[in-house]
């Protein structure tokens, strides 16, 4: 290691496992390592053809990238395409219509199924409905929806006329809704009396009355979802979506919008600071979702069962609900509640229920289910899963194993095993990114434990030193992407200065993720946390994830969140935060056998210098870990921003721990 270093971030970890994908997989495999050369030797013809092969275009483009006024991009100049009309219809002139494209599985049990053809007559209902109450291509609505099919429904007819759809998660308070609201200058908000959750009915119109209380907001009207049959009270604005929507008709002909037309604007999650209303537009973000789809996934859509477990109130929810899994044709499952509800085996009763071929989820739920013990998963056949996903942040190897091990080995009740696990992908990108930016490709990629590994066909991703220079393997630095691509974020919605400043400023003509990242021996990427977590020690550049990994990789730790706080001597020591797995041993010191745990596993250096055992850590509604709000208690400051957290009590029970 060296002494002092500043540039780049110290390589800590020393992965070495790996897992090729078996014959059987390489031979039906969608996906075949040619692409990557030919989309190196030809970027933007790559994409021109994927473009071109993924989505049904009403009048080609006559220009794959105008790059003219960088950083903003315009992808397939030109060209004309409806989004709603790819996703549905066209699968419906195709003889697909009787197929099904959503089972929707209700928290309480219920369940309904959408064939593409009813899908899009519902779409199209909910077009004119939404047209006849005045919203025209350009205007902006605002969704504020449980997971439920009218979430799907509400986008894609939104797409379908060009409005312009801002979902907000529906967990989210009557303040961040309206501050969305007033952001976007909605004119309409769909949204349900309310949903369900562990067993009873949760109300979500109460929250948008509230914000919609106080006037000076741009709303028209409001439509509600009847879904739990509890009573709301009403307003003007309010009509019913049963009364509006499915008695509206069901003829609807969709023309195709400018390639650059906006689709929709998304706000980031909020780990770093206040949210950023993200701008999507759609011939480009349409062409990477699907592709990324169809390809990390391995999809064979005539075959497959899809489910991403994301709610539509993030971009994983945007991109691989709404949007790419449709435009790909597939079958998908859309799940209303949480993974607990009525018991802790939901999830995985739904895999049984529904032979799940592909499931999608992230690195927090796969953490949770450890903590729950592997007998759950292994009561159940999940011998249909052939593909493994991960999202949101780094997957630490332990859970990645775990994840390959009790998931993807199942292959039957009674712990029965698979010879040949199902491949985990890692995916990361961001809400900016619109789509996956570094996975492996499973029937090509021989994937490691805890890397994201390598960038899609057609990325340009590169890990840099301080200066903007490339770093070798081995070394840590800044992920950048030095192309635009098809998905890419437009702007900030209402500020074009933020835009430039948060992504374009830091390293000349190059993208700036946000994200530290290293590269190891094999030239494979490793997310190492936001770089604004980095910590100082004595001159080595630490990662969290890092040090998260090998405490998450003792068998006392269940969860672990690791910040830099300031220290005169060290000018940062290392802070870790645990949720312990199992009760230890009477006796046992656990913050010493922790600490001498990490000192082993990466070095000295590395070891924390305060472990506080808690009982909860703050995540974000998308269940990312708020690093800050913790960097902000080691430093005995008042915490930040904590709007987006999901749990509001977490912090007040950590500040407590830490005063004991
Ligand atoms: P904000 O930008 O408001 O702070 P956010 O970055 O959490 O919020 P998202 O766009 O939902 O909002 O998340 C993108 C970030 O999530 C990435 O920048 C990265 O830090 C993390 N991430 C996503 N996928 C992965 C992954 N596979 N591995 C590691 N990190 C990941
Ligand atoms: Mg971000």
């Amino acid at each position: 290691m060296p002494e002092s270093n500043t540039s780049t971030i110290d390589n800590l970890s020393h992965e070495t496992r790996s897992f090729a994908p078996s014959a059987e997989f390489v031979a039906h495999a969608i996906a075949k390592p040619e692409q990557y050369e030919a989309a190196t030797a030809d970027r933007l013809g790559y994409w021109a053809d994927q473009a071109r092969k993924n989505l049904t275009w009403d009048a080609d483009f006559t220009e794959t990238l105008d790059w003219s006024e960088a950083p903003v991009a315009k992808w397939f100049v030109g060209g004309k395409v409806n989004a709603a009309y790819n996703a549905l219809d066209r699968h419906v002139e195709a003889g697909l219509g009787d197929r099904v494209a959503i089972h929707f599985e209700g928290e309480p049990g219920d369940t309904r199924s959408y064939t593409y053809a009813q899908l899009t007559e519902a779409v199209k209902q909910a077009a004119n409905a939404f047209e006849s109450l005045g919203v025209a291509k350009g205007d902006r609505v605002a969704v504020y929806l449980p997971m439920i099919p009218e979430a799907v429904i509400t986008m894609l007819a939104c797409a379908r006329i060009g409005a312009i759809h801002s979902v907000v998660f529906g967990g989210f308070s009557a303040d961040a809704l309206r501050s969305r609201i007033d952001d976007g200058e909605a004119k309409l908000v769909v949204t349900a009396d309310g949903t369900f959750r562990r067993g009873k009915p949760s109300a979500l119109k109460p929250a948008v009355d509230e914000a919609l209380s106080t006037p000076g907001h741009t709303v028209e009207n409001v439509l509600v979802v009847k879904r739990n049959g509890e009573d709301v009270n009403w307003t003007s604005l309010d009509k019913w979506w049963h009364e509006a929507v499915e008695t509206a008709s069901t003829e609807h002909t969709a023309v195709g919008h400018d390639s650059e037309h906006p689709l929709f604007v998304l706000y980031t999650s909020g780990t770093t600071g206040k949210p950023k209303g993200i701008i999507h537009t759609t011939g480009g973000y349409l062409t990477q979702a699907s592709a990324t789809h169809r390809d990390t996934f391995d999809l064979h859509p005539e075959s497959d069962v899809f489910w991403c477990t994301a709610d539509v109130g993030w971009v994983t929810g945007h991109s691989y609900v709404a949007y790419a899994p449709l435009i790909n044709g597939a079958t998908q499952i859309m799940y209303e509640g949480t993974p607990d509800s009525p018991h802790q085996g939901r999830w995985w009763e739904i895999v049984e229920k529904y032979g799940v071929t592909i499931l999608y989820t992230a690195p927090t739920a796969i953490r949770t289910f450890m903590k729950w013990g592997r007998s759950i998963p292994d009561s159940y056949d999940l011998s249909s899963l052939r593909v493994l996903g991960s999202v949101g942040e780094s997957i630490n190897p332990e859970a990645w194993m775990w994840y390959r091990d009790v998931i993807g080995t199942n292959n039957g009740k009674n712990g029965e095993r698979k010879e040949h696990p199902a491949p985990i992908v890692d995916t990361w990108w961001q809400t900016e990114t619109g789509a996956h930016m570094i996975a492996p490709l499973p029937g090509v990629t021989a994937t490691k434990p805890g890397s994201a590994q390598t960038p899609v066909p057609g990325i340009t991703v590169d890990v840099v030193d301080e200066m903007g220079v490339s770093v070798a393997n081995g070394e840590g630095g800044f992920l950048v992407i030095r192309d635009p691509w098809p998905g890419m974020l437009r702007g900030i919605w209402g500020d074009m200065d933020r835009y430039k400043d948060t992504y374009w400023s830091r390293f000349e003509g190059m993208y700036f993720a946000g994200d530290g990242a290293k590269r190891d021996e094999d030239g494979d990427i490793w997310l190492l946390g936001r770089v604004d977590d980095v910590m100082n020690v004595s001159g080595h550049r630490l990662s969290t994830t890092e040090i998260e990994s090998s405490l998450v990789a003792h068998p006392y730790v269940a969860e672990a969140a690791v910040v830099g706080a300031k220290d005169e001597t060290t000018g940062e020591a290392v802070v870790a935060f645990v949720i312990l797995q199992i009760e230890p041993p009477e006796g046992e010191d656990v913050v010493a056998t922790l600490r001498a745990h990490v000192g082993k596993d990466i070095g000295p250096i590395a070891k924390p210098r305060h472990i506080l055992v808690v009982p909860e850590l703050p995540k974000t509604r998308s269940g990312k870990i708020m690093r800050r709000l913790l960097k902000d208690v080691a430093e005995g400051r008042e915490v930040g921003d904590a709007t987006t957290l999901a749990d509001n009590t977490v912090m007040t029970q950590i500040a407590e721990s830490m005063r004991k």
